[in-house]
């Protein structure tokens, strides 16, 4: 039994507009499903990704207007990486950021691999990474870019290829990633003076890897604000394993939710002791599962169980509107 790699990373905005600009318009994702914080129906949750939203290619947003911006932590992802193909594509995509008046950084080395690391229209961290390098033909599928999006199917976003988490100290979250969830560690790094260490999982590379940051000098607490993010996710692929994993954890003495039925994909959530919010997600049903692959996320989805309530829960949500020129702060 084995973790396939990332499934999708959630995040908080304060701006369910700006995002949609940011992630739809710039980035060139597709919207695959615009539905509601199952636990708190006030708020969108929102979920780019591949023309399908396949797992490995999501990145999701819970809209909470009130949330202020996110303070750095540990216990936290601190970076997001999304994987486009080849050392040309992250060149292009620099001028488009430029373009489009996106703040970033230059372009870095890291494992032999070009990475550009911008900040999204709250102070997200992100980067995009050339996910050819090293490439042996080896690793987690890439997704499939949507054809109507705004960016060249060529040079798009094809999926997650990493996170970074911001840890007081490496060893209790590496020994958890090792010993219970099966990573395996391929080598150590350094960024911004703070020691670093790369574990990937399943076929490992791109989309399969979580690199450790050592940040004693963060504090550590739970709140996400907007532009931080709420947690990450791993893939299982089916409700058999997933239900294995849920044991195994049990087992491992953490302290994990019971299978919860997201209607698009199965969950359990849990904290590594470094404070991160796992989750562990089946790769089916899918986004497709109550809309037509043509028309994803171009109207509210509602769960069937809250399908009784849509007028009203679509009467507190507020309109997205188009926004131009205004992705960056
Ligand atoms: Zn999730």
């Amino acid at each position: 039994m084995e973790l396939g790699g990332l499934h999708h990373v959630t995040a908080v905005t304060a701006d369910a507009s700006g995002n949609v600009a940011f992630y739809k318009d710039m980035l060139g994702l597709r919207l695959v499903k615009k539905t509601v914080n199952q636990d708190d129906v006030s708020a969108y949750h929102l979920f780019y990704g591949d023309e399908v939203g396949h797992p490995g290619t999501e990145m999701t947003f819970f809209d909470w207007d009130s949330a202020g911006p996110h303070a750095p932590a540990a216990g936290m992802v601190s970076v997001t990486a999304f994987r486009v193909p080849g050392r040309e594509a992250v060149e292009w995509w620099e001028k488009r950021l430029d373009e489009w008046g996106v703040a970033h950084g230059e372009i870095q080395e890291r494992e032999g691999k070009a990475v550009l690391p911008f900040t999204d229209s709250e102070g997200q961290r992100l980067e995009l990474v050339d996910d050819t390098a090293n490439d042996e033909g080896q690793g987690v599928s890439p997704g499939v870019p949507w054809e109507k999006s705004p960016v060249d199917v060529g040079l798009a976003i094809r999926g997650l290829e990493g996170v970074t988490l911001a840890l007081r100290s490496l060893g209790p979250t590496a020994d958890v990633l090792a010993e219970v969830m099966g990573f395996r560690k391929t080598g150590e790094y350094s960024e911004g003076g703070h020691r670093g260490a790369i574990f990937e999982v399943g076929p490992g590379g791109p989309g399969a890897e979580v690199r450790l940051v050592e940040q004693p000098d963060l504090l550590r607490h739970r709140v996400t604000g907007a532009g931080g993010v709420h947690h990450v996710a791993f893939r299982t692929p089916d409700e058999e394993e997933h239900v294995a994993w849920r044991e195994r954890l049990v087992e491992a003495g953490l302290n994990v939710t019971p299978v919860i039925d997201r209607y698009y994909f199965r969950s359990v959530y849990f904290r590594e002791p470094g404070g991160v919010l796992f989750e562990i997600a089946t790769d089916g049903p899918g986004f497709t599962t109550d809309e037509d692959s043509e028309h994803l996320g171009e109207k509210l989805s509602l769960p069937p169980f809250l399908e009784p309530h849509r007028e009203q829960i679509e009467a507190n949500l507020k309109p997205i509107q188009p926004v131009k020129g205004r992705v960056s702060r």
